[in-house]
């Protein structure tokens, strides 16, 4: 029925993730629309240009256009501090909080014997020779909460040189939320990385109870 262009335009639009075909089919047919078209033809310029110009920082393996991206060269920030995370957008996330002025390792995945995830494929070689030759006292690892994201962080602390403090983020209860909603796995991590609040006596006597 369709043009074996159109065919195929569609199954390659499926490859992307969270397309399906009938996403796929409805973007196709946007895109040869009369005000799809120019879209279009800007997204194809701009893929051709990104596909051959961004490529991983050979520090952090952010992507970047530069050998050595903006946030490792910043003179700004605290070199003493690494945080690792799986993927350049947890790098965008984390920016986005201003919370972080340390740099980066991204390991561009996690560590997965099904899918054939090696420590070589997630570039921990290069970060253990950073660890070593780097005056980095502090790393904090990111990885996602989940099983493959645990394992990688275990794995991580376990290999990795000793001299250096290693801590993990936190996870628990997100702020505004109610413990009745939580599951049980994150409810026992929560109480099992519980936090020492700290008394001010003052205080105390000045609110009268
Ligand atoms: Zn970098």
């Amino acid at each position: 029925m369709f043009s074996s262009k159109i065919k195929q335009l569609i199954s390659v639009l499926q490859q992307l993730p969270s397309i399906g075909s009938k996403s796929a089919q409805r973007l196709v047919f946007y895109l040869l629309s009369e005000q799809g078209r120019r879209i279009g033809l800007t997204i194809a310029n701009s893929l051709e240009d990104v596909m051959a110009n961004i490529g991983n920082c050979r520090r952090c393996r952010i992507y970047t256009e530069d050998r050595i991206c903006r946030l490792c060269s910043n003179a700004k920030r605290d070199t003493r501090i690494l945080c690792i995370v799986e993927s350049p957008v947890d790098v965008y996330a984390i920016e986005q909080t201003n919370a972080y002025q340390g740099l980066y390792f991204v390991l561009l995945g996690h560590l997965s014997p099904l899918d054939n995830m090696s420590p070589k494929d997630i570039g921990l070689p290069e970060l253990f020779r950073r660890l070593e030759t780097e005056d980095i006292n502090e790393v904090i690892i990111a990885t996602n909460t989940t099983v493959e994201g645990e394992a990688t962080s275990h794995y991580i602390v376990q290999h990795a040189p000793s001299h250096i403090k290693y801590t993990r983020i936190a996870y628990g209860i997100p702020i505004g939320g109610e413990l009745e909603y939580l599951d049980h796995y994150t409810l026992r991590h929560a109480l099992s990385a519980r936090m020492a609040i700290i008394q001010n006596t003052r205080e105390k006597k000045k609110d009268g109870f």
